[in-house]
């Protein structure tokens, strides 16, 4: 997908003002500067989604949700940023340059079986690579340590992608692959420097993606690098692959005609399972089960057994996958399938585990699955449950309460609402009635459904936040990248995102100043703000966004910023909320003389304290310099930050 030009996107922020955007979907009454109405993104009575008129943004105070109109339609269409834009667009009458030309169907059929094509020919290279006396080195060492005997490997097709950029394109284009193809694929990346295609897979070892025929239509790939992040990386939805509707290893499993499947995370877990002679295993693609994942199964099995990871993460991907198909079992009654859930001991993961104790110790675990019913009551109960305190009964009962109005069958929600009511020394006909008044009121069930569902958001977004490299859509507008190739996502290390009270009102001072801030006579090229001139990786971050798309006749927008403020937080809180205050402070300054000297007091204390600290670590030099030479060094820096700060503070006196 192409570069959408700035210009493009300040138009549509334009011409999309959020008011009739969002009153598309949400009835709103003006009260005070702001509209409000009920937010679309979670349930309420009062309103508490507010939309601001001048600086173009909306934000629930219930939820927490808030930006631009283009995050406001990704929210509620479900789209990425650049199909919200596009969606925008075609809205509100902005032309936006699409680089794909909607193919025919004969085009497209014949397209998609070249790109098929295509894929087994990239397995064939990645493959040979493996097998390689010298390139496949790395691959087969891992190979070993992980106990993948040559029919295992062979049998599930792993390769080895070379630790370049274009070794496999190179090969692909000899053999006569044209560009296009390669980009349907999937497991090309398009550098946005030299607009050049690149190899998605270097230096990992290769799974292909079968789809339940035994076609190739994807890969995932794991790193060999020490520290590298991430981990495994799938290749891309693509014209021939959806990964909502694909299973790994289904293939090889439905060939059992087991009545039972079972389900677990990653690749290298379900080939472990396999090679244990578990070969009715099969391995979710990508974060979370769905629904459509689910009817995959039922086609091939009665019973499925899920492992979850033993992590946080894992744990609440298990409720949540569990809602969602008790919830589409309800729907479906004809749809007769047992849902277990399995637990390694000890939190391992299943490959870890099998390689430890053995197969034999691993069907018993298998054995041992619980009835989705009976891992509900022991998760709501392990959840609640503190060594100190005993049982929160009062959390309790919402959790299990919650947990049994989703069982489709009457007799099963009975019976946990017996086990419930010995935990809560409660009548068990009382805690039945809950169940099934939740059960009918879905407004009542979603409300506590949501009250929990917004507590955790809340928390994973904070979580979330700080990896700018790999939002969706921040890639395609942010121009001020510095990789020489775009960088794969990266999604732990550490960002540091504190800022001094003095930094916050720069940046707000800056945002507000507009196009002022590129006007000489007004501030001097040496006075606009930069980077360095913060201390955390957030507002270095922010800064950088903001002079990448700063534009000299009209600044930046509020708007346009905010988009890049849901991104990130600042001292722990969400940035939109801290640059709101902050900037709503800094617009109601009297005139724009009176705001530029604000902005410049800021920026000239904090360089002035910033000069402080880099001479205190001279000043020890200086006293510990063992040479001469150190020592005069010491005192020239010295010397010249002086006269600097001597400089910075006749410019402070002069406002
Ligand atoms: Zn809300």
């Amino acid at each position: 997908m192409g570069l959408i030009p700035e210009s493009v996107i300040e138009e549509i922020l334009l011409k999309a003002d959020i008011e009739s955007v969002v009153g598309r979907y949400v009835s709103l009454n003006r009260k005070g500067g702001n509209m409000w109405g009920l937010c679309p993104f979670h349930h309420e009575k009062t309103a508490s989604f507010s939309v601001n008129p001048s600086k173009n943004i909306y934000k629930c105070f219930g939820c927490g949700k808030g930006g631009n109109a283009i995050n406001f339609i990704m929210e509620i269409e479900h789209l990425s940023y650049p199909e919200s834009i596009r969606f925008l667009g075609s809205l509100y009458g902005v032309e936006v340059p699409d680089a794909r030309e909607e193919a025919g169907n004969e085009e497209r059929r014949e397209k998609t079986k070249r790109v098929k094509n295509l894929l087994t020919e990239a397995a064939k290279f990645y493959y040979k690579q493996f097998n390689d006396p010298e390139v496949g080195v790395p691959a087969r060492k891992y190979a070993q340590e992980r106990a993948l005997d040559k029919q295992t490997l062979d049998h599930f097709g792993i390769g080895y992608s070379p630790d370049s950029w274009d070794a496999l394109r190179n090969y692909l284009t000899e053999k006569g692959y044209t560009e296009d193809e390669m980009e349907g694929s999937g497991i090309f990346k398009r550098s946005e420097k030299t607009g050049k295609l690149f190899d998605l897979f270097r230096g990992r070892l290769m799974f292909p993606i079968f789809d339940s025929f035994g076609n190739i239509i994807a890969f995932g790939g794991r790193t060999l690098k020490k520290g590298e992040l991430p981990k495994y990386i799938n290749s891309p939805d693509s014209l021939v692959y959806n990964k909502q509707n694909h299973l790994y290893a289904l293939n090889f499993a439905k060939k059992e005609q087991s009545k039972q499947l079972i389900v677990v995370e990653g690749y290298m877990d379900a080939i472990a399972m396999h090679k244990a002679g578990f070969r009715n295993t099969v391995a979710a693609l990508g974060t979370s089960f769905t629904d459509s994942q689910l009817k995959t199964c039922a086609r091939f099995c009665e019973e499925i057994v899920f492992f979850f990871d033993a992590d946080g993460a894992g744990q609440k991907a298990a409720i949540r996958a569990i809602k969602m198909m008790l919830a589409y079992l309800s729907k479906l009654s004809g749809l007769k399938i047992r849902i277990k859930i399995a637990k390694v001991p000890d939190g391992k993961d299943p490959d870890e585990f099998i390689r430890e104790k053995g197969a034999d110790k691993f069907a018993e675990v298998v054995k041992n699955a619980l009835y989705v019913e009976e891992y509900l009551l022991e998760r709501a109960y392990n959840d609640n449950f503190d060594e100190g305190k005993g049982i929160d009964k009062g959390r309790y009962q919402d959790d299990i309460c919650l947990y049994g109005s989703w069982m489709p069958d009457d007799i099963k929600r009975s019976t946990m609402a017996n086990e419930a009511a010995k935990v809560l020394g409660a009548n068990p006909g009382a805690v039945l009635n809950r169940m099934n008044s939740l059960a009918e009121n879905e407004g009542a069930r979603e409300n506590l459904n949501n009250a929990r569902e917004i507590a955790r958001q809340k928390a994973e977004d904070l979580k979330n936040r700080n990896a700018v490299n790999e939002q969706p859509g921040y890639e395609e507008v942010d121009q001020a990248q510095e990789a020489e190739q775009p960088s794969e996502p990266v999604n732990t290390y550490t960002v540091v995102d504190t800022a001094s009270d003095d930094e916050i009102k720069l940046f707000a001072y800056a945002l507000s100043l507009g196009p002022v801030l590129a006007d000489q006579k007004k501030v001097a090229l040496e006075d606009v703000l930069r980077p360095d001139d913060f201390s955390g990786d957030s507002m270095k971050a922010l800064v950088k966004s903001f002079l990448s798309v700063f534009d000299a006749n009209k600044g930046v927008s509020y708007a346009r910023m905010s988009d890049f403020f849901r991104r990130v937080t600042i001292n722990g809180v969400p940035a939109e909320d801290v640059m709101y205050n902050e900037c709503t402070k800094a617009d109601s300054a009297p005139d724009i003389n009176v705001k530029r000297d604000y902005y410049l007091g800021y920026l000239y204390k904090i360089r002035i304290s910033r000069v402080n600290e880099i001479e205190e670590s001279l000043i020890s030099q200086r006293m510990y310099a063992s040479t001469q030479e150190e020592r005069s060094a010491a005192e020239e820096k010295l010397t010249k930050l002086s006269e600097y700060k001597e400089k910075m503070r006749k410019k402070m006196g002069e406002l």
